[in-house]
């Protein structure tokens, strides 16, 4: 993975948005397909470090995650 890259991540408890690059991937189990036919990434993404909105470590499955090179990616 990339460095210097900054995921978006969620709050669940303040619905607000923040990114971070300190995070880990936990139970990476690589690209599966789900029900709809997308492929996804099969891991937990763990944040390192505290939510800046409410202190606490979340744990996110990677389809939650705002990847923002996503979008980057297309280009213009
Ligand atoms: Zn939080």
């Amino acid at each position: 993975m990339a460095k210097n890259v900054n995921f978006l991540f969620v709050c669940p408890d303040a619905g607000k948005v923040f990114e971070s690059r300190a995070f880990s991937i936990l139970e990476n189990r690589g690209v599966v397909v789900d029900e709809g036919g997308s492929k996804i990434l099969d891991a937990k993404v763990a944040l390192d470090e505290p939510c800046p909105f409410c202190g606490r470590k979340h744990v996110y499955h990677a389809s939650e995650l705002l990847c923002p090179y996503r979008e980057s990616m297309t280009g213009k």
